[in-house]
């Protein structure tokens, strides 16, 4: 489940997105009189686990993200540490490509 997965569709005198058109809004499924509209996610999930008790655990979350950058920029420090290592040593191919498999593993494994 999703945040989207608890609004519900606008009705024909509410509005979609916000004025600048920029945010979808987001309309508590759950929520019917009174309405409960906001425009950013946060405060959707908010209003979720504070009126409903929902944990939203929405699949693209900020710490997926951060991790999967963080993975990114030691798969950088690894290339360039392995091709500096290769061009000062001069090592052989095979060298040069057994930390980058371990390193393949290691980011399948995690
Ligand atoms: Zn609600």
């Amino acid at each position: 489940m999703t945040t989207w997965d608890y609004s519900r569709p606008a009705k024909p005198n509410e509005p979609e997105r916000s004025t600048d058109g920029r945010n979808r809004i987001f309309y508590c499924k759950l929520c019917l009189n009174p309405s409960y509209s906001c425009q950013s996610l946060t405060s959707a999930r908010y209003h979720l686990s504070h009126s409903h008790q929902i944990k939203v655990t929405d699949t693209e979350t900020k710490a997926k993200r951060l991790r999967e950058n963080r993975l990114q920029n030691i798969w950088a420090v690894a290339e360039e540490k392995n091709l500096a290592r290769a061009r000062e040593q001069e090592v052989s191919a095979s060298v040069y490509v057994w930390p980058h498999v371990k390193l393949k593993e290691a980011v399948i494994q995690s």
